[in-house]
């Protein structure tokens, strides 16, 4: 008679007591833009810790009797603090669990992610990390905006438009250089600021610019214009956050190449009560 050995990977299996932290990326919204190795610790994990960015339609997915830990923004709070986050992790894995860290996008773009291993490497808590579809990945494909285009734009540049005390200290000579596409993540607050930046340091009032709202998502919405007026667009419009802003010549494909058809949550709700 064979016997199996024992499936070290799952530590829901007797047996298992080293713990580990799996920091993993969940991609931009749509879960099919998963990766294969994502989904699986969604299945294996012991005890997943998520923000708000990973989407309800992902979190359907992670095996039902995984404790789930929620550490991102809830309305009118403030996210756990990343020292707090930190802990977390440390503190989950000693205790000799598999611990899935999910995170929206890709860990390593604008996610805090190296923070986090820093801090479980210093505490010699074994760590793993799985790469995910960043938004500027997911959320360009899926509005049809190429990023890279041989008559148009020959490098990308990925800044934050994290406000800090309502001023940005961004490289602005670096992001008006021409045949470049520039995308900037957390940027929907300060829209008006960099687009008044922009047109200071050289690019013209008519350079096209996109702002896309949770792209591949159900709700994905993309307002596409120029510096001068995007940003009465993007407010007419009522975008909210999690937006990405796209600004290029590039942009100006996306008129063509748009090809992401969506039931709006407002059609599904008509579907369902006709
Ligand atoms: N690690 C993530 C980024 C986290 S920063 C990644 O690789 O994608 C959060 C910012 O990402 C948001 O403010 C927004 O600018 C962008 N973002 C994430 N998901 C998005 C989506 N589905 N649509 C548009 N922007 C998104």
């Amino acid at each position: 008679m064979r016997i199996q050995p024992p499936f070290i990977g799952n530590s829901r299996h007797p047996g298992h007591s080293r713990g580990e932290v799996f920091l993993a990326g969940a991609g931009p919204g749509d879960p099919d833009l998963l990766t294969l190795r994502a989904l699986r610790l969604m299945q294996e994990a012991d005890v997943v810790v998520y923000d708000a960015l990973v989407s309800e339609a992902i979190m359907a997915l992670v095996h039902r009797n995984a404790e789930r830990i929620y550490v991102g923004k809830k309305q009118g709070n403030h996210a756990l603090p990343q020292e707090a986050i930190n802990a977390l992790l440390i503190d989950l894995a000693r205790q000799g669990r598999k611990v899935l860290r999910l995170k929206g996008g890709d860990p390593f773009i604008f996610g805090r992610g190296g923070e986090e291993i820093e801090a479980l490497a210093a505490h010699g808590i074994p760590f793993q990390v799985i790469p995910g579809i960043s938004a500027a990945n997911g959320v360009s494909c899926y509005a049809g905006i190429p990023l890279t285009h041989r008559n148009h734009a020959q490098s990308v540049l990925y800044a934050t438009g994290h406000l800090c005390d309502g001023s940005l200290d961004l490289d602005w000579i670096a992001l008006t250089r021409p045949h470049q596409t520039v995308v900037i993540y957390m940027g929907l607050s300060a829209l008006p600021l960099i687009c008044e930046k922009l047109v200071e340091h050289g690019l013209p009032p008519a350079h096209p610019i996109a702002v896309v709202q949770q792209g591949t998502t159900p709700y994905h919405r993309v307002v596409s214009g120029v510096l001068s007026n995007i940003t009465e667009q993007a407010a007419a419009a009522a975008l909210r956050s999690p937006s990405l802003i796209i600004i290029g010549e590039v942009v100006q494909l996306h008129h063509d190449l748009a090809w992401f058809r969506h039931e709006s949550p407002a059609d599904m709700a008509i579907t369902a009560v006709g």
